[in-house]
């Protein structure tokens, strides 16, 4: 894999933002395969509103959005009621995200979400615009990452490094549970309980540790009044779809 981004195809063009355009979208066409089947992706012609990529093959959809510098905790997207209404259609695409120095166009970061990590709670709606902008009142949101499990967040290069097809293609695998939850509400609560377990940073933790976060999980969820119960059950959720396994007494091993 390539890790520069092709500047030579972009040199006729005199904006900044559509040289970047350009050579992100190059460069993914020709470096970027499907991580649900490994095939080669498609540009789609023209401007089609959200997504920018798909697979032939298995028909997944990707959006690409990219940065130049560090990460960061959020990503900018486009309009914040397009955004919401996307998470409730069929179409909603995936996410690819590129991180690049801006100097030297080298590729830091290349990652996937799949859009069924993709709830209302992680999309934060910015302020309108001011009366005085061009498109006055229009809100924007952005995409808080931070609040997406480190499961859902599939590198291809992670800090200048290039991960294997295979990695690419068994971390895809791994996330596919959380496609069969469709209730929003139930969604939540699994992603949630699981940015805990991810927290905790152990391979073998105890519930206690998981009811730890008791407070930051009722602060997300304040209509329910028994969060002990709710995390229970989304561990039993976790052990049935082969995330975690219990190995007694109130000890849990992550198996991801
Ligand atoms: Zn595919």
């Amino acid at each position: 894999m390539d890790l520069k981004l092709p500047f030579e195809i972009a040199t006729n063009y005199s904006s900044g933002s559509q040289r970047i355009r350009v050579m992100t979208e190059y460069w993914v066409n020709n470096s970027v395969f499907c991580p649900s089947c490994g095939n080669d992706l498609n540009n789609f012609e023209n401007n089609k509103p959200v997504a920018d990529f798909y697979c032939k093959k298995c028909s997944e959809e990707f959006e690409l959005k990219s940065k130049q510098g560090a990460m960061g905790k959020k990503i900018v997207d486009g309009a914040y009621s397009t955004m919401i209404e996307r998470l409730k259609s069929e179409n909603n695409p995936n996410f690819f995200f590129l991180t690049y120095d801006r100097s030297t166009l080298e590729i830091k970061n290349f990652l996937t979400i799949p859009k069924y990590f993709f709830i209302p709670d992680i999309i934060e709606k910015r302020k309108a615009l001011n009366v005085t902008a061009r498109r006055a009142g229009w809100i924007g949101c952005n995409i808080d990452i931070k609040n997406i499990p480190e499961l859902g967040k599939i590198f291809y290069v992670q800090n200048g490094a290039a991960k294997s097809r295979n990695e690419v293609l068994g971390n895809w695998n791994k996330t596919e549970f959380v496609k069969s939850t469709h209730d929003i509400e139930s969604k939540g609560w699994l992603l949630d309980v699981l940015i805990c377990v991810e927290r905790i940073k152990k391979n073998e933790f105890s519930l206690d540790e998981v009811y730890n976060f008791e407070s930051f999980l009722k602060a997300k969820h304040p209509v329910n009044n028994n969060v002990k119960a709710k995390i229970r059950q989304q561990l039993q959720y976790l052990r049935d779809k082969n995330i975690v396994e219990f190995v007694g007494r109130g000890q849990y091993r992550l198996k991801v």
